[in-house]
C-alpha cells in the first residue's frame, strides 16, 4: 500500500466506499489524515467498516472542517446531476479529488531523483490492452511494473512507492477531471469517440477531462497521441504548437515522418535518428487487429521514450498474451482457431474484430445496444456464417437475412460452437475463425462478459482436446496398420 503521507493532519472525507474509496480511506489512514468516510449504500459502508475504514456520517458533517473530499471517480460531481456529497464540498470551498490525486501528490513530495517514472494511459477504447502490454513489456525487460489505476488494483494498493519502480496507470476520463498534479513521464492518449457525454456535457468536455492527462508535462516528458482519428490529430498539433514537451505521434495504420506508425503489420521506430522496422506485428500471438497495433505502436513509444532497448521491447510485444476476453486466442482444431472477444458488447467494439479477420463463423447475440448491428454491415463480408444466441437473435437474423449473410438461431452458446466448429471444419475456407464477439450484453444468459468468455474458453479447450485425442488416436491406429 502506498501511505498518503501528504495529507497528515488534515480533515479528509471519502465519499463512495468501492475499491478505490477503501483504499483511499486507508492509505490516508496509514499516512496520518483524519478520516471521515461514507457512502450511500449501509451494506456498502458495513464492508468498508470491517476492512478498517473509519466512518462519519457526512450528510450531518461539519464541512468547514474538511480540507479536501475524494470523491469516487463513479460519482458525478456536476452532470447529469451534482451529488450531495460534492454540493457540500462546493459550497464550503473545499477541493474535490480522487486517488490518482493522492498518489500524484505522494509522487511529487519526493525529491525529484527519488521519484518513480510514470506512464498514464487513457482514451476510449484500448485502455487495458495498452496499460497491460506496457507493463509486460517493462516486466520482460526486468523492471519493475507496477500497474494498476482504473485496471487491477487501485493506485493506492500498488506497492508502496520506491526508487526505480515504473508506475502503469490506467486513467479514466472520470478521474482525470478530479487529478490536478499527475505529471507523468510519458502519457499516452490513444483515440476518442464518443462516451460518457452524460457526465462531460460534450464531445469538448470529453476531450477537456482526457486532455489533463498531458497537462503538468514538461519537456523532459513525452506526450504520446493517436493520430488515427480526427481528436487525436487536432489534440496533437495542439501540444505541438505549445512546443514545450516532446510529442510523439502514433498510428496504426499510416505512416508518419516523426513517432512510431505501424504499416500492414510492422512497427517502424521514428523516434530515433532513423527509421527503423522494429517488430512484425502479424507475428505476435496477441495482438491481432489494427486497433491493437496502435496499442502496440502507443506501448512501443512509452517505454522507449523512457529509455528502454528498441529491439528488447519489440521481443516482448511478441511474447505478449494479450487480454482475456478481448480478440483473446484460445485455440485450434486444424487450420480454425477460437478467439474470445466477449468484452465486444457494442457494434462498436465487434468491428474491431469482424475487420481483423476472414472466414468468420459469428457467434453474437444476446441483449442488444441500441443500435443493433446495422451499423457493421460493412464488415458482413467477412462473415461465413453466423450463430445468434440470446434475446437479440430474431433481430439479428433479421438483419442478417436483410443483408444475404446465412445466419442460424443456436440459442446457447455451446449449440452456437458446436455448429460453428462443424460448420468451420467442413468448409475449405482458409484458416476460419471461430469468433465470440456478441455486440450484446451479456445479463439474459450470463452474469456479466468475463463468465460468458470463461464458458466460451472452457467449451472451446473442451472441443480442442477431443480433437487432438482424436487425431492421436487415428495416427496411432495409422501406425499399427
Ligand atoms: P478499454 O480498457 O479502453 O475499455 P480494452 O483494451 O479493454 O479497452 O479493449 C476493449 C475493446 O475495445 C476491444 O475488445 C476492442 O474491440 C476495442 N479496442 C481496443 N483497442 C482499441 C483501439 N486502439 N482502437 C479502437 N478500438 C479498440
Amino acid at each position: 500500500m502506498i501511505e498518503a503521507l501528504t495529507f497528515k493532519g488534515d480533515t479528509i472525507a471519502v465519499f463512495g466506499l468501492g475499491r478505490s474509496g477503501i483504499s483511499a480511506a486507508l492509505s490516508l489512514q496509514a499516512g496520518g489524515a483524519k478520516v471521515w468516510a461514507w457512502d450511500d449504500n449501509e451494506q456498502t459502508r458495513n464492508t468498508a467498516s470491517a476492512h478498517g475504514v473509519k466512518l462519519a456520517d457526512l450528510t450531518s458533517a461539519d464541512w468547514s472542517e474538511i480540507d479536501a473530499l475524494v470523491l469516487s471517480p463513479g460519482v458525478p460531481h456536476e452532470l447529469p446531476e451534482t451529488h450531495w456529497s460534492a454540493k457540500c464540498a462546493k459550497d464550503a470551498d473545499v477541493p474535490i479529488i480522487c486517488d490518482i490525486e493522492i498518489f500524484a501528490r505522494e509522487v511529487m513530495a519526493r525529491a525529484p531523483e527519488r521519484r518513480p517514472k510514470i506512464i498514464a494511459i487513457t482514451g476510449t477504447n484500448g485502455k487495458s490492452t495498452t496499460t497491460t502490454l506496457i507493463g509486460h513489456i517493462l516486466s520482460q525487460c526486468g523492471r519493475d511494473a507496477q500497474v494498476g489505476g482504473n485496471i487491477g488494483r487501485g493506485v493506492l494498493d500498488l506497492d508502496s512507492m520506491h526508487d526505480n519502480a515504473f508506475y502503469v496507470l490506467e486513467l479514466s476520463s472520470y478521474q482525470l477531471e478530479r487529478t490536478y498534479s499527475l505529471k507523468p513521464n510519458a502519457s499516452v492518449f490513444l483515440n476518442l469517440t464518443p462516451d460518457h457525454l452524460d457526465r462531460h456535457g460534450d464531445m469538448k468536455g470529453y476531450e477537456a477531462a482526457k486532455a489533463r492527462i498531458f497537462d503538468n508535462q514538461t519537456r523532459e516528458d513525452a506526450a504520446i497521441i493517436g493520430v488515427d482519428g480526427p481528436e487525436g490529430k487536432s489534440a496533437c498539433t495542439r501540444l505541438i504548437a505549445k512546443n514545450n514537451r516532446r510529442v510523439l505521434p502514433i498510428s496504426g495504420r499510416r505512416s508518419l515522418g516523426r513517432g512510431v506508425c505501424v504499416i500492414k503489420g510492422k512497427l517502424y521506430n521514428v523516434m530515433d535518428k532513423r527509421c527503423e522496422m522494429i517488430v512484425d506485428l502479424t507475428k505476435a500471438v496477441g495482438l491481432d487487429g489494427e486497433h491493437n497495433w496502435q496499442n502496440a505502436a502507443a506501448a512501443f513509444a512509452a517505454v522507449r521514450a523512457l529509455g528502454l532497448d528498441a529491439k528488447a521491447i519489440g521481443r516482448a510485444i511478441l511474447s505478449f498474451p494479450g487480454l482475456e476476453h478481448r480478440m483473446e486466442n484460445i485455440g485450434s482444431v486444424g487450420s480454425a482457431k477460437y478467439v474470445n472477444d466477449s468484452k465486444a458488447t457494442n457494434a462498436d467494439a465487434v468491428a474491431q474484430a469482424l475487420k481483423s479477420y476472414d472466414n468468420i463463423y459469428w457467434i453474437a447475440g444476446g441483449v442488444a445496444k441500441e443500435g443493433g448491428i446495422e451499423s457493421l454491415t460493412p464488415y458482413f463480408k467477412n462473415i461465413n456464417r453466423a450463430y445468434l444466441i440470446g434475446d437479440a437473435a430474431p433481430d439479428f437474423m433479421a438483419t442478417l437475412k436483410d443483408k444475404k449473410i446465412p445466419a442460424k438461431i443456436s440459442g446457447e452458446l455451446r449449440m452456437a460452437i458446436m455448429c460453428a466448429t462443424r460448420d468451420a471444419l467442413a468448409s475449405k475456407a482458409k484458416n476460419p475463425v471461430i469468433l465470440l464477439s456478441p455486440a450484446c450484453a451479456s445479463f439474459d444468459q450470463f452474469k456479466n462478459f468475463e463468465i460468458r468468455g470463461d464458458e466460451f474458453r472452457k467449451l472451446a479447450l473442451e472441443i480442442v482436446s477431443i480433437y487432438d485425442r482424436e487425431r492421436a488416436n487415428a495416427a496411432i491406429v495409422k501406425g499399427a496398420a
